[in-house]
């Protein structure tokens, strides 16, 4: 073994460039006096403190170096010098040192990679992973390249590649995620850079193809977003939710035939829901330039309800206005309605009475009850209609409890068995006994229709079928507590959703449907929340 005079490794690593104190990543050039902006992150800095974190950053390296390598082993010379001792190097102490921390950031990169990272305009990305600093990740990538001189067969070859290809997609990742939650207007470019460069680096590796084509799925799809909200070159960004989506599918196929890596299909299957979605908010863009409130601030209005309702409301309901598919089906309702407004298509809506369009679920409500009276104790079946206010989360107190009667036309409830209505149904409907008293719902229903409302305010709706149906089990279970003789005699019910309708409703007043009469919902939601729709 040659014995050469120790080298400094810092001549290795003064060719590094200037790096971003705040995410790790080298600059790219392009120095605006003493100002450096990274182009990963968007941090600007000083010159003079980008060369302080380098000082740091290569003390760290060297700090490492000086562990690992024996003295005497030049690590910046050529891997035919010495081979026997730099594999022996290598494998005493650097492989050790590096596995280590490897195996560590490959659980932490694919943990990250198990949840969803697909960006949405306005909302952050969901369980932001924070903790670990992207920087201290390029230290550890640095630390890997500057002992690549003994690597010198394929297996520690091997190793290097792996663990900086690791590294480095990990740290990029981490920057896109905290990149999700913040306000500079140009993060989704930055988050697709950084996406970018993750893929490649994964790819790097020669391991985990389907997470180098989901990243490239990611970087097209936050290429989409940049452009949807710089209002300009739409067609551009159609075409990269395009690629996008059929990055993700294939990525999906691939993650769900590879074990290792299968538990991450439910992740890309919530990329495809928001992939969907970016589609839906290009379709406002697209259809409705000219209804109020200005596409954009329509979905930022949207998505910023949904953010909210995940906070706001009570905590059993937080995972559902925190998944992509509600906010995928929301958002295609929405661009559905709003194309409406803008003459492009058409809603199902009652014409009944004047007013803003409300959607409404309509719910059928079979149950049987037993009456002893008229039916010699046998079970009847009665179909039932409940209309549900599809606006209700907005009225927070609406979400548990006795709140429930108040957003759907209360049937029964002590208002709906009044006189006066119990007469008008009869009149209506012939006179079946039954318990509850929708009153003349079902005549009305048949009469929604498919209608272009051009011109006309309207709210998109908050929920899904699947909400809609869990307030109604909440409705009815409150029903049979606040009422034991109803409890008694109702048997069982599955509630069905049969459609949706838009009706005019009065949202400031209660309650907003007048010719409802008693049946009338006391609310359809909170004004100030459903008001930001329309103006
Ligand atoms: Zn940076």
């Amino acid at each position: 073994m040659t014995v050469t005079e120790r080298k400094p490794v810092g001549d290795l690593l003064t060719e590094l460039s200037l790096r971003c104190q705040s995410c790790g990543a080298p600059y790219a050039g392009n120095a605006r006096g003493e100002i450096l902006t990274c182009t990963y992150c968007g941090t600007s800095q000083r010159i003079v403190d980008a060369r302080q974190f380098l000082d740091h950053f290569m003390a760290q390296v060297n700090a490492f170096v000086r562990q690992a390598v024996p003295p005497g082993l030049d690590v910046s010379r050529s891997t035919t010098i010495d081979p026997v001792a730099r594999l022996a190097a290598f494998n005493s102490s650097v492989r050790p040192r590096l596995s280590t921390e490897s195996d560590q950031y490959r659980i932490s990169c694919f943990n990250l990679l198990s949840s969803s990272l697909a960006v949405l305009p306005f909302s952050p990305i969901a369980q932001l992973s924070a903790g670990v600093d992207p920087a201290t990740v390029s230290i550890f990538a640095a630390k890997v390249q500057s002992v690549s001189g003994l690597a010198v067969d394929d297996a520690s070859r091997e190793l290097l590649n792996r663990a900086g290809g690791l590294a480095s997609c990990y740290q990029s990742l981490l920057v896109a995620v905290r990149l999700s939650s913040g306000a500079q207007p140009e993060r989704f470019h930055l988050i697709s850079q950084n996406y970018s460069t993750a893929s490649d680096a994964i790819a790097s590796t020669g391991r985990w193809s389907p997470l180098a084509i989901r990243l490239t799925g990611l970087k097209e799809e936050a290429q989409a977003v940049d452009l949807l909200l710089s209002g300009r070159e739409l067609a551009e960004s159609r075409r990269l939710l395009g690629a996008a989506g059929r990055d993700l599918g294939e990525a999906r196929s691939l993650l769900s035939a590879t074990p290792e890596l299968g538990y991450m299909v439910a992740a890309v299957d919530q990329e495809l829901a928001t992939v969907r979605t970016v589609g839906s908010m290009l379709n406002i863009v697209e259809n409705s330039p000219s209804v109020a409130p200005h596409p954009l601030h329509y979905i930022q209005r949207l998505a910023g309800v949904l953010d909210w309702l995940a906070q706001a409301g009570p905590s059993e309901w937080a995972p559902t206005f925190r998944s992509a598919k509600l906010r995928e089906e929301t958002f295609r309702r929405a661009a559905e309605v709003r194309g409406a407004q803008a003459g492009r298509g058409s809603v199902k809506v009652i014409l009944a009475g004047t007013g803003t369009l409300v959607p409404f679920w309509v719910v059928e409500l079979p149950y049987t009850f037993e009456t002893g009276a008229l039916w010699a104790k046998r079970g009847k079946e009665v179909p039932e209609i409940l209309l549900v206010a599809a606006t209700f989360p907005s009225d927070v107190s609406s979400l548990r409890g006795r709140g429930t009667a108040r957003v759907l036309t209360d049937i029964f409830g002590p208002a709906a068995s009044g006189h006066t209505l119990v007469k008008y149904s009869n009149k209506v409907r012939g006179r079946e006994q039954k318990i509850s008293e929708s009153g003349g719902l079902i005549p009305i229903l048949q009469n929604a229709a498919l209608s272009p409302i051009e011109g006309q305010q309207a709210i998109p709706p908050l929920t899904t079928e699947a909400e809609a149906l869990r307030l109604v089990q909440l409705y009815i279970e409150g029903v049979k507590l606040d009422n034991p003789k109803v409890a008694a005699q109702l048997r069982a019910s599955s509630p069905r959703i049969l459609d949706l309708v838009y009706v005019p409703c009065i949202i400031h007043v209660s309650p907003p449907i007048a010719w409802l009469g008693p049946l009338s919902p006391a609310t359809v939601g909170d004004p100030q929340v459903l008001l930001g729709f329309i103006s």
